[in-house]
């Protein structure tokens, strides 16, 4: 709470000495001003989906440009008073972003980067074509009064981008997009519609830099495809944020102001070495600060995520309340049936039936290889099955995504750990069971008893990183929980634990199927199941090969079989 106290002054302190100095400074200061602001802007925007959803791109001048021309020809052609002008530009950027983003947000790194780029260059190439926008020529739009107003205008946008970042690093939002950012399968399986974030944090972006780009073309009174889709803008935006600190909120503050400052100074001792100038000084940060300038220590501190939410002891409501349970007509809540998976050549699951009811634990074992993890992948929809059907709760479920899916009442752990290194503990269970609850302030409540339940309560504010493994497989299996599923799919969650931390999971587990919830456990060996589950299926080579209680399933030669050569302590221990 002090924490958005002081961001919120220190904002409303910049933004006051921003208009003061619009309002009574001389020309030139003010033109410093306005591109100090149009900097921090441009950062900020870039920082949205660059930084904190983690997609880099290259090519976010193109909606600079687009901004620029949309804002110039609504006010040429259509009359419109300058302000109306800039938030049609903003809106049309938004509104181009998204189908766009549906597109290119399938890329990923360098790919994204690229696309970007080139989308830009296309976007330039049609301005520079049509007839309306002046072509090559450019166009001239009339100017401001003087440059105070559009000054103001733009220290008020400046304002506005970063009153919204603080916004989202303290909401649902925010944490979806930290999530997406560390991993998105894990995301995903949290019940997180990682497309729509990313989408929407796409489309914001490009608003923003669409509406600097409109102000702009209103402060210079003249636009052409070169100064509209400048690459130089794109290079100084991505360099203000890495200098600033990347994915933090106020790092693109930071950076844009410095940088712009910075850069105008040494413009006016050095003009011709002062690009060389700053490029080396951007080397030199990039190395000596790979975290810019919000890194340095007391800073770093400051400015971290702000954390969402805290543990409440003693929550008063009970472990999220279950998915209202409902099996098929034979009993199950899960049924699958002749489920098969091939890779090419490589027939990795060969028809497998698996059923299991609610509030039934059902041990899933066999040797490396034999197809289980592959198994779950297609139960949890992260890879469609090239035979066989699935159905929850007797409907299909063939055409549902993995965010659906889960928040349905399927959960998984995986069988190498998917934590997210930038959300703490609290926070990790919180992002699963805001993906339930409707109200935030609900899935916190939820989110604390959870945590006691499972005893992860004392590190509420660790990250993950900072817990031994058996602790990191637990906040795994709270992360599923938080989902309050129906069916939870385990994957080797026990493997590498202690025994009293085996205990403690199997207590867990047990009061999750005492609420009705299904447990479908993988284990590689069967003494951290065998006393939890009631029947046990055993794999090999992508088959089922026995069924039955565990002691019986043990003594079966077959699965002796297939176990020996490597794997007899598997079953002997
Ligand atoms: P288990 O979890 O029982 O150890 P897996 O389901 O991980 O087994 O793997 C089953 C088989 O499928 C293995 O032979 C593995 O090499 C193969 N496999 C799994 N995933 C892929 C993939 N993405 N591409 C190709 N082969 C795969
Ligand atoms: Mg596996």
């Amino acid at each position: 709470m002090t924490r958005l106290i002081i961001e919120s002054a220190v904002l409303s302190g910049l933004a006051l000495a921003g208009l003061m100095i619009a309002a009574g400074a001389n020309a030139y200061v003010v033109q410093l001003l306005f591109s100090t602001a149009l900097a921090v802007t441009l950062a900020v925007g870039w920082n949205l989906i660059g930084g904190m959803a983690g997609y880099v791109s290259f090519g976010q001048v193109g909606f600079f440009g687009l901004g620029a021309y949309a804002g110039a020809l609504a006010m040429l052609k259509w009359a419109l008073p300058w302000p109306l002008a800039i938030v049609l530009a903003a809106c049309l950027a938004a509104f181009l972003a998204w189908p766009l983003g549906r597109i290119m947000l399938r890329l990923s790194g360098i790919f994204f980067a690229l696309g970007m780029f080139g989308l830009a260059r296309v976007l330039q190439i049609i301005v520079n074509a049509l007839e309306i926008t002046g072509g090559p020529m450019g166009t001239s739009i009339p100017t401001a009064e003087g440059p105070g107003a559009t000054a103001m205008a733009m220290v008020a946008l400046a304002t506005g981008a970063v009153a919204l970042m603080m916004a989202i690093s303290r909401s649902r939002f925010g944490l979806r997009l930290a999530a997406l950012r560390d991993d998105a399968i894990a995301a995903a399986a949290a019940g997180v519609d990682t497309s729509r974030v990313k989408v929407a944090a796409f489309c914001l972006s490009a608003g923003l830099a669409a509406a600097a780009g409109a102000l702009y073309a209103r402060n210079v009174g003249y636009i052409d495809p070169a100064s509209g889709f400048a690459g130089t803008i794109e290079l100084q935006t991505v360099l203000m944020v890495l200098a600033g600190g990347i994915g933090t909120v106020w790092g693109p503050v930071l950076g844009g102001i410095v940088i712009s400052l910075l850069s105008t100074a040494l413009w006016a001792r050095f003009p011709t070495e002062q690009q060389i100038i700053l490029g080396a000084l951007t080397l030199l940060l990039a190395v000596a600060m790979p975290g810019g300038l919000a890194s340095i220590p007391p800073l770093s501190t400051w400015l971290r995520r702000p954390m969402l939410g805290a543990f409440t002891p003693g929550a008063a409501t009970p472990a999220p309340a279950p998915a209202a349970v409902a099996a098929d007509h034979a009993g199950a809540v899960l049924a699958c049936r002749g489920l098969g998976k091939r890779f090419g050549g490589v027939v990795a699951v060969a028809g497998v039936d698996l059923a299991v009811a609610p509030g039934e634990i059902l041990a899933v074992i066999g040797p490396n290889g034999a197809g289980k993890s592959t198994l779950f992948d297609m139960i949890s929809a992260f890879s469609a099955p090239t035979s066989g059907e699935i159905r929850f709760r007797g409907a299909l479920c063939a055409a549902m995504p993995p965010h659906l899916l889960a928040r349905a009442g399927i959960a998984r752990t995986f069988q190498t750990s998917r934590l997210f290194p930038h959300l703490t503990v609290f926070e990790t269970v919180l992002l699963a069971a805001a993906s339930r609850q409707h109200r935030f302030r609900d899935a916190q409540q939820a989110a604390s008893a959870l945590l006691a339940a499972t005893d992860l309560a004392d590190d509420a504010e660790r990250f993950p990183d900072a817990l031994p493994p058996g602790r990191q497989r637990l906040l795994e299996i709270a992360r599923a929980l938080a989902l309050a599923p129906a069916v939870l799919l385990l994957d080797e969650a026990m493997a590498g634990m202690t025994a009293a931390e085996i205990a403690r999971v199997h207590a867990v587990l047990r009061a999750a199927t005492r609420r009705g919830t299904a447990i479908v456990a993988i284990e590689h060996v069967l003494p951290a199941i065998a006393s939890l589950a009631a029947r046990a299926q055993v794999l090999d080579n992508g088959q089922t090969i026995a069924e039955g209680p565990p002691a019986q399933v043990l003594s079966d030669p077959m699965v002796i079989e297939a176990y020996l050569g490597g794997d007899e302590m598997a079953l002997a221990s």
